[in-house]
Protein backbone atom coordinates (compact mmCIF):
# COMPACT_ATOMS: atom_id res chain seq x y z
CA UNK A 1 0.00 0.00 0.00
CA UNK A 2 1.79 3.38 -1.18
CA UNK A 3 0.46 5.37 2.16
CA UNK A 4 2.23 8.52 1.75
CA UNK A 5 0.14 8.43 -1.80
CA UNK A 6 -2.63 7.94 -0.07
CA UNK A 7 -1.92 10.48 2.59
CA UNK A 8 -0.82 13.49 -0.29
CA UNK A 9 -4.22 12.66 -2.08
CA UNK A 10 -6.45 12.71 1.32
CA UNK A 11 -4.71 16.23 2.57
CA UNK A 12 -5.44 17.81 -1.07
CA UNK A 13 -8.39 16.87 -0.81
CA UNK A 14 -9.63 18.06 2.49
CA UNK A 15 -7.90 21.48 2.15
CA UNK A 16 -10.65 22.84 1.19
CA UNK A 17 -12.65 22.13 4.06
CA UNK A 18 -10.12 24.28 6.33
CA UNK A 19 -12.48 27.45 7.46
CA UNK A 20 -15.59 25.44 8.30
CA UNK A 21 -14.71 24.86 11.96
CA UNK A 22 -14.81 26.71 14.99
CA UNK A 23 -11.67 26.67 17.35
CA UNK A 24 -12.34 25.47 20.94
CA UNK A 25 -11.86 28.57 22.93
CA UNK A 26 -13.67 27.75 26.09
CA UNK A 27 -10.06 26.68 27.14
CA UNK A 28 -8.86 30.85 26.96
CA UNK A 29 -5.30 29.18 25.34
CA UNK A 30 -6.37 27.09 22.90
CA UNK A 31 -8.31 30.21 20.96
CA UNK A 32 -4.44 31.51 19.86
CA UNK A 33 -3.81 28.55 17.70
CA UNK A 34 -3.60 28.63 14.10
CA UNK A 35 -7.02 27.13 12.64
CA UNK A 36 -5.37 26.53 9.46
CA UNK A 37 -2.97 24.55 10.85
CA UNK A 38 -3.20 20.78 9.57
CA UNK A 39 -1.02 17.59 9.51
CA UNK A 40 -1.25 13.66 9.45
CA UNK A 41 1.12 10.96 10.50
CA UNK A 42 1.28 7.27 9.72
CA UNK A 43 2.88 4.97 11.62
CA UNK A 44 3.02 1.00 10.82
CA UNK A 45 3.90 -1.65 12.85
CA UNK A 46 7.01 -2.69 10.51
CA UNK A 47 8.59 0.94 11.36
CA UNK A 48 7.24 2.60 8.57
CA UNK A 49 6.79 6.57 8.83
CA UNK A 50 4.51 8.89 6.84
CA UNK A 51 3.31 12.26 6.91
CA UNK A 52 2.20 15.23 5.48
CA UNK A 53 1.32 19.42 6.19
CA UNK A 54 2.03 20.36 9.58
CA UNK A 55 2.50 16.58 11.36
CA UNK A 56 5.73 17.52 13.37
CA UNK A 57 4.14 20.68 14.95
CA UNK A 58 3.16 19.86 18.65
CA UNK A 59 -0.02 20.84 19.43
CA UNK A 60 -2.66 20.45 22.64
CA UNK A 61 -3.48 16.94 22.72
CA UNK A 62 -6.07 17.64 25.95
CA UNK A 63 -8.67 14.31 25.74
CA UNK A 64 -6.61 12.43 23.79
CA UNK A 65 -4.36 11.73 27.08
CA UNK A 66 -7.01 10.40 28.83
CA UNK A 67 -6.04 6.94 26.96
CA UNK A 68 -2.33 7.16 28.38
CA UNK A 69 -3.52 8.17 31.97
CA UNK A 70 -6.12 4.72 31.90
CA UNK A 71 -3.28 2.33 30.33
CA UNK A 72 -1.15 3.12 33.06
CA UNK A 73 -3.84 3.10 35.43
CA UNK A 74 -5.54 -0.54 33.94
CA UNK A 75 -1.64 -1.89 34.45
CA UNK A 76 -1.67 -1.58 38.69
CA UNK A 77 -5.31 -1.89 38.92
CA UNK A 78 -6.32 -4.14 36.33
CA UNK A 79 -10.35 -5.09 37.26
CA UNK A 80 -10.25 -3.33 39.94
CA UNK A 81 -10.98 -0.19 38.33
CA UNK A 82 -14.27 -0.74 36.67
CA UNK A 83 -15.54 -1.11 40.11
CA UNK A 84 -15.19 2.93 39.80
CA UNK A 85 -15.97 3.97 36.17
CA UNK A 86 -17.88 1.89 34.12
CA UNK A 87 -17.60 1.06 30.20
CA UNK A 88 -20.74 2.02 28.19
CA UNK A 89 -21.37 5.00 26.05
CA UNK A 90 -22.80 8.42 28.23
CA UNK A 91 -25.41 9.30 25.27
CA UNK A 92 -24.54 13.00 26.78
CA UNK A 93 -21.98 15.71 26.51
CA UNK A 94 -18.45 14.84 27.48
CA UNK A 95 -18.89 17.27 30.29
CA UNK A 96 -22.17 16.61 31.42
CA UNK A 97 -23.27 16.19 35.64
CA UNK A 98 -26.75 15.03 34.88
CA UNK A 99 -25.94 11.12 35.00
CA UNK A 100 -23.41 11.24 37.89
CA UNK A 101 -26.79 12.16 39.96
CA UNK A 102 -29.01 9.29 39.18
CA UNK A 103 -25.61 6.41 38.89
CA UNK A 104 -24.50 7.19 42.29
CA UNK A 105 -21.29 9.48 41.25
CA UNK A 106 -19.90 6.63 38.88
CA UNK A 107 -18.80 7.89 35.48
CA UNK A 108 -20.52 5.90 32.71
CA UNK A 109 -16.81 5.50 31.25
CA UNK A 110 -13.18 6.56 31.33
CA UNK A 111 -13.12 8.34 28.33
CA UNK A 112 -15.83 11.44 29.55
CA UNK A 113 -14.27 13.92 31.85
CA UNK A 114 -15.97 12.46 34.89
CA UNK A 115 -14.55 8.99 34.05
CA UNK A 116 -10.74 10.44 33.46
CA UNK A 117 -11.13 12.72 36.40
CA UNK A 118 -11.56 9.43 38.44
CA UNK A 119 -8.92 7.65 36.60
CA UNK A 120 -6.71 10.47 37.18
CA UNK A 121 -7.41 10.32 40.76
CA UNK A 122 -6.22 6.70 40.58
CA UNK A 123 -3.23 7.48 38.69
CA UNK A 124 -2.91 9.81 41.61
CA UNK A 125 -3.26 6.72 44.37
CA UNK A 126 -0.79 4.04 42.50
CA UNK A 127 1.99 6.81 42.28
CA UNK A 128 4.18 9.03 43.87
CA UNK A 129 4.52 11.99 41.33
CA UNK A 130 1.93 11.30 38.91
CA UNK A 131 2.50 13.88 36.26
CA UNK A 132 6.57 12.91 36.06
CA UNK A 133 4.96 9.24 35.48
CA UNK A 134 2.87 10.27 32.79
CA UNK A 135 5.41 12.51 31.09
CA UNK A 136 8.03 9.37 30.96
CA UNK A 137 5.22 7.78 29.94
CA UNK A 138 4.57 9.53 26.72
CA UNK A 139 7.91 10.14 26.04
CA UNK A 140 9.01 6.79 26.08
CA UNK A 141 6.17 5.39 23.61
CA UNK A 142 6.45 8.59 21.21
CA UNK A 143 10.16 8.00 21.45
CA UNK A 144 10.34 11.86 22.00
CA UNK A 145 12.08 13.36 25.09
CA UNK A 146 11.06 16.88 24.19
CA UNK A 147 7.40 15.90 24.70
CA UNK A 148 5.96 18.22 27.70
CA UNK A 149 3.27 20.05 29.48
CA UNK A 150 2.26 24.02 28.74
CA UNK A 151 1.76 25.17 31.10
CA UNK A 152 0.16 28.45 30.07
CA UNK A 153 -2.71 25.95 28.54
CA UNK A 154 -2.86 24.17 32.15
CA UNK A 155 -3.19 27.37 33.86
CA UNK A 156 -6.03 28.99 31.16
CA UNK A 157 -7.44 25.01 31.82
CA UNK A 158 -7.73 25.66 35.62
CA UNK A 159 -8.82 29.69 35.72
CA UNK A 160 -12.09 28.43 33.67
CA UNK A 161 -12.64 25.11 34.89
CA UNK A 162 -15.91 25.12 36.95
CA UNK A 163 -17.42 21.98 35.54
CA UNK A 164 -14.38 20.12 35.66
CA UNK A 165 -14.05 21.01 39.44
CA UNK A 166 -17.60 20.63 40.10
CA UNK A 167 -16.99 16.75 38.74
CA UNK A 168 -14.39 15.91 41.16
CA UNK A 169 -16.37 17.46 43.88
CA UNK A 170 -19.54 15.77 43.19
CA UNK A 171 -17.59 12.55 42.86
CA UNK A 172 -15.71 13.20 45.97
CA UNK A 173 -19.54 13.68 47.77
CA UNK A 174 -20.39 10.21 46.42
CA UNK A 175 -16.91 8.78 47.96
CA UNK A 176 -15.71 7.92 44.02
CA UNK A 177 -12.13 10.46 44.55
CA UNK A 178 -9.99 8.97 46.82
CA UNK A 179 -6.80 12.00 46.41
CA UNK A 180 -7.48 15.53 47.16
CA UNK A 181 -9.31 17.93 44.90
CA UNK A 182 -7.37 20.28 43.93
CA UNK A 183 -4.68 18.32 43.78
CA UNK A 184 -6.40 15.47 41.37
CA UNK A 185 -7.81 18.78 38.93
CA UNK A 186 -4.00 19.97 38.83
CA UNK A 187 -3.22 16.83 37.35
CA UNK A 188 -6.01 16.54 34.74
CA UNK A 189 -5.05 20.16 33.65
CA UNK A 190 -1.52 19.34 32.99
CA UNK A 191 -2.40 16.00 31.27
CA UNK A 192 -4.72 17.49 29.25
CA UNK A 193 -2.03 20.46 28.01
CA UNK A 194 0.78 17.77 27.04
CA UNK A 195 2.18 19.25 23.91
CA UNK A 196 2.15 16.16 20.97
CA UNK A 197 2.62 16.31 17.24
CA UNK A 198 0.64 14.01 15.45
CA UNK A 199 4.25 11.68 14.75
CA UNK A 200 4.67 11.73 18.19
CA UNK A 201 1.00 10.78 18.88
CA UNK A 202 1.03 7.75 15.97
CA UNK A 203 4.18 6.66 17.37
CA UNK A 204 2.75 6.57 21.22
CA UNK A 205 -0.58 5.10 20.17
CA UNK A 206 1.19 2.27 18.22
CA UNK A 207 0.67 -0.41 21.17
CA UNK A 208 -2.97 0.16 20.84
CA UNK A 209 -2.65 -1.73 17.17
CA UNK A 210 -0.08 -4.68 18.78
CA UNK A 211 -1.96 -6.40 21.40
CA UNK A 212 -0.46 -3.94 24.15
CA UNK A 213 3.33 -4.46 22.90
CA UNK A 214 5.27 -1.01 21.55
CA UNK A 215 6.97 -2.75 18.75
CA UNK A 216 9.69 -0.21 19.31
CA UNK A 217 10.62 -0.23 22.85
CA UNK A 218 8.90 -3.63 22.77
CA UNK A 219 7.81 -3.38 26.05
CA UNK A 220 4.01 -5.21 27.02
CA UNK A 221 2.88 -1.73 28.05
CA UNK A 222 -0.80 -2.95 28.99
CA UNK A 223 -1.42 -6.76 28.67
CA UNK A 224 -3.62 -8.02 25.16
CA UNK A 225 -6.72 -8.68 27.03
CA UNK A 226 -6.45 -4.46 28.48
CA UNK A 227 -5.56 -3.38 25.11
CA UNK A 228 -8.46 -5.13 23.36
CA UNK A 229 -10.63 -3.44 26.51
CA UNK A 230 -9.34 0.67 25.50
CA UNK A 231 -9.65 -0.37 22.08
CA UNK A 232 -13.43 -1.09 22.94
CA UNK A 233 -14.01 1.59 25.21
CA UNK A 234 -12.34 3.98 22.41
CA UNK A 235 -14.58 2.58 19.87
CA UNK A 236 -17.81 2.96 21.48
CA UNK A 237 -16.82 6.23 23.46
CA UNK A 238 -13.85 7.98 21.86
CA UNK A 239 -15.49 10.37 19.95
CA UNK A 240 -17.73 12.35 22.60
CA UNK A 241 -21.41 12.22 21.63
CA UNK A 242 -20.52 11.42 18.16
CA UNK A 243 -18.97 7.94 18.47
CA UNK A 244 -21.68 6.21 16.51
CA UNK A 245 -21.02 7.93 13.71
CA UNK A 246 -16.92 7.56 13.75
CA UNK A 247 -17.63 4.52 13.70
CA UNK A 248 -20.10 4.27 10.77
CA UNK A 249 -18.05 6.15 8.63
CA UNK A 250 -14.17 5.51 9.86
CA UNK A 251 -14.76 2.05 11.64
CA UNK A 252 -11.36 2.56 13.78
CA UNK A 253 -10.97 2.33 17.39
CA UNK A 254 -9.55 5.96 17.79
CA UNK A 255 -9.56 8.81 20.88
CA UNK A 256 -9.80 12.59 19.96
CA UNK A 257 -9.17 15.99 21.36
CA UNK A 258 -11.01 19.30 21.62
CA UNK A 259 -7.28 20.12 20.79
CA UNK A 260 -8.18 19.58 17.51
CA UNK A 261 -6.36 15.96 17.44
CA UNK A 262 -7.96 12.97 16.43
CA UNK A 263 -5.66 9.29 17.08
CA UNK A 264 -7.26 5.67 15.60
CA UNK A 265 -5.13 2.71 14.96
CA UNK A 266 -5.61 -0.34 12.48
CA UNK A 267 -4.97 -3.27 15.11
CA UNK A 268 -2.13 -5.07 13.37
CA UNK A 269 -1.30 -2.66 11.32
CA UNK A 270 -0.58 1.27 11.89
CA UNK A 271 -1.67 4.01 14.15
CA UNK A 272 -2.87 7.34 12.23
CA UNK A 273 -3.03 10.51 13.71
CA UNK A 274 -4.82 13.66 12.05
CA UNK A 275 -4.54 16.98 13.45
CA UNK A 276 -6.90 20.37 12.78
CA UNK A 277 -7.88 22.68 15.11
CA UNK A 278 -11.36 23.63 13.48
CA UNK A 279 -14.02 21.62 15.19
CA UNK A 280 -17.71 20.27 14.18
CA UNK A 281 -20.62 20.75 16.44
CA UNK A 282 -20.22 17.65 18.60
CA UNK A 283 -16.67 19.01 18.87
CA UNK A 284 -14.52 16.69 17.15
CA UNK A 285 -11.87 17.72 14.41
CA UNK A 286 -14.04 18.77 11.08
CA UNK A 287 -11.04 17.87 8.74
CA UNK A 288 -9.72 14.81 10.87
CA UNK A 289 -13.19 13.34 10.57
CA UNK A 290 -13.12 13.69 6.89
CA UNK A 291 -9.63 12.82 6.56
CA UNK A 292 -9.95 9.47 8.49
CA UNK A 293 -12.59 8.83 6.50
CA UNK A 294 -11.22 9.27 3.14
CA UNK A 295 -8.21 7.05 4.91
CA UNK A 296 -10.30 4.27 5.23
CA UNK A 297 -12.44 4.43 2.00
CA UNK A 298 -9.34 4.81 -0.17
CA UNK A 299 -7.37 1.64 1.72
CA UNK A 300 -10.57 -0.30 2.05
CA UNK A 301 -9.22 -1.01 5.62
CA UNK A 302 -11.92 -1.43 8.79
CA UNK A 303 -11.97 -3.41 11.19
CA UNK A 304 -15.82 -4.56 10.83
N1 LIG B 1 -9.35 19.60 29.09
C1 LIG B 1 -10.61 19.50 28.42
C2 LIG B 1 -11.74 19.58 29.41
O1 LIG B 1 -11.72 18.89 30.38
C3 LIG B 1 -10.62 18.22 27.63
C4 LIG B 1 -11.71 18.25 26.67
C5 LIG B 1 -11.56 17.30 25.55
O2 LIG B 1 -10.57 17.30 24.81
O3 LIG B 1 -12.52 16.53 25.39
O4 LIG B 1 -12.67 20.30 29.25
Amino acid sequence: MDYQKILDEIYEETRPLLGQGRVADYIPALAHVDPKKYGIAIETLEGGCFHVGDAAVPFSIQSISKVFALSMVLKVLGEKLWTRVGREPSGGAFNSLVQLERENGIPRNPLINAGALVVTDCLSSITENPLHRLLEFVRKNSDNPQVNYDSLIANSERETGYRNAALVNFMKSFGNIENDVDAVLNIYFHQCALMMSCIDLAQAFLYFANGGRHPITQEQVISLSQCKRVNAVMQTCGFYDESGEFAFSVGLPGKSGVGGGIVAVIPKMLSICVWSPELNPKGNSLVGMKALELFTTKTGVSIF
